[in-house]
């Protein structure tokens, strides 16, 4: 029998109400819904084996340590990553792409470029500004085309000897474009420049593996992917890691203290100063757990045709402008109706227990590129089904009726 393909029931938060509607929730890009065995995995760590890990000889640590370490195996297995060590736990997409910023400070100075692209959420560029104003180097942009695709004429133009870093994300959180991050990478390398993925939006729709693409460094975030908040990895290829210095002093990243001198311990915990998020990491865990135990290519084919219909159904409507035409989409329907701003449109829809989201998307530079003050933002994962798509369509028609 064919497995269903319905796993909403996995996620309790899904069977509520809100505003008296059932809810329809399509904010996944902002933060996934999580299933329950990730919020019985962090229940019973508290319950069973809450400690402290490494450094203790007693049971409860020992149980916890191997917790946490056994749940950083099976993240850096998800994204492909050969070795453990080369996977340090972060707080989140944005703590992963700023420990890359400080860490390689050292290697920049006045004449160096960060290239990105005007369609980087604002975590994948102000960090790469900060850079830029501690050392002199220059932050450059490539162009994105006004149907949401980065320009890759712009793209080899702007990319030459003097960059040394190139940091784009793998899919927009605001338009859902795929970019051609394979072909990008092989071209930032072969002019010497060291490549950052932002994979925030990736790692639930795509099958990521770091070691086809070549990256340097891929950051994202747990919550993005039915873990919890508060937890994120960055996989950095281990002879770079190696090399770099570490990003936060304290307890932990280090191998042997003396008031003149530190040497640091061994990856990946030079980069983890301070007790680590430990619940977040084994709910993390439990997060890969689960969506290694579904049929993951049958669910995103059925996720993929929810975006197409909800595309379809919605450019119906009259006064309902698409943001965004490209070859290769996941997850996200932008989009903009006459007459109104995206602003109220998210209240209305929200009146009728339908949660999207709407504004800039943390995505300014975007939204400027493309003449827009921000768009109506309906993102989908794997739970979601086809009524959820009549929901939202139908919700667009009533909140028209009301500006
Ligand atoms: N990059 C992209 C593309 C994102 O969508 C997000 C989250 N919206 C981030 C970075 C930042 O992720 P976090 O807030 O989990 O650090």
């Amino acid at each position: 029998m064919a497995p269903s393909l319905d796993i909403s029931g996995d996620f309790p938060i899904l069977a509520r109400q809100v505003n008296g509607h059932p809810l329809t929730y399509l904010d996944s890009a902002a933060t996934t819904q999580k299933p329950r065995v990730v919020i019985d995995a962090i229940r019973h760590y508290y319950e069973r084996c809450n400690a402290n890990v490494h450094r203790a000889a007693h049971a409860l640590a020992e149980e916890a340590t191997a917790a946490m370490e056994d749940a950083r195996a099976k993240v850096a297995a998800l994204i492909g990553a050969g070795d453990a060590q080369e996977l340090i736990f972060t707080r989140g997409t944005t703590e992963g792409i700023n420990l890359v910023a400080a860490c390689l400070t050292g290697r920049f100075g006045p004449g160096d470029e960060v290239l990105i692209t005007e369609m980087e959420h604002h975590s994948n560029i102000v960090p790469w500004q900060l850079l830029c104003q501690r050392t002199g180097a220059a932050l450059t942009a490539c162009r994105v085309t006004p149907t949401g695709e980065i320009d890759l004429e712009d793209f080899h133009a702007k990319l030459g000897p003097r960059t040394k870093l190139l940091a784009i994300g793998h899919v927009s959180n605001a338009l859902g474009t795929v970019n051609p991050v394979a072909e990008m990478i092989d071209a930032a390398h072969r002019q010497g420049a060291l490549v950052l993925i932002d994979g925030a939006q990736a790692v639930q729709h795509l099958d990521v593996d770091v070691g086809r693409l070549g990256c340097d460094f891929y950051a994202f975030s747990a919550h993005k992917l039915f873990g919890p908040t508060g937890i994120g990895a960055l996989y950095g290829k281990a002879a770079l890691l190696e090399e770099l210095p570490p990003y936060q002093g304290g307890g932990e990243m280090i191998e042997h203290v003396s008031i003149e001198h530190t040497t640091y311990n061994q990856l990946p915990y030079k980069f983890e100063a301070g007790t680590p998020n430990i619940a977040g990491a084994i709910g993390f865990g439990a997060a890969v757990d689960y969506l290694g135990g579904l049929p993951l290519h049958a669910l995103r084919e059925r996720e993929a045709s929810l975006v197409n219909q909800a595309i379809s159904h919605l450019k119906q409507i009259p006064g309902v402008q698409m943001v965004g035409e490209f070859r290769e989409r996941v997850s996200v329907v932008s989009f903009l109706v006459d007459g109104g701003h995206p602003h109220d449109f998210g209240t209305l829809l929200d009146q009728q227990g339908i949660a999207v989201r709407t504004g800039h998307h943390c995505a300014m530079p975007l939204m400027e590129r493309l003449g827009i003050p921000g768009t109506i933002r309906a993102s989908f994962a794997l739970y979601n089904s086809a009524t959820d798509v009549e929901r939202l369509v139908a919700g667009v028609e009533k909140a028209i009726e009301f500006v």
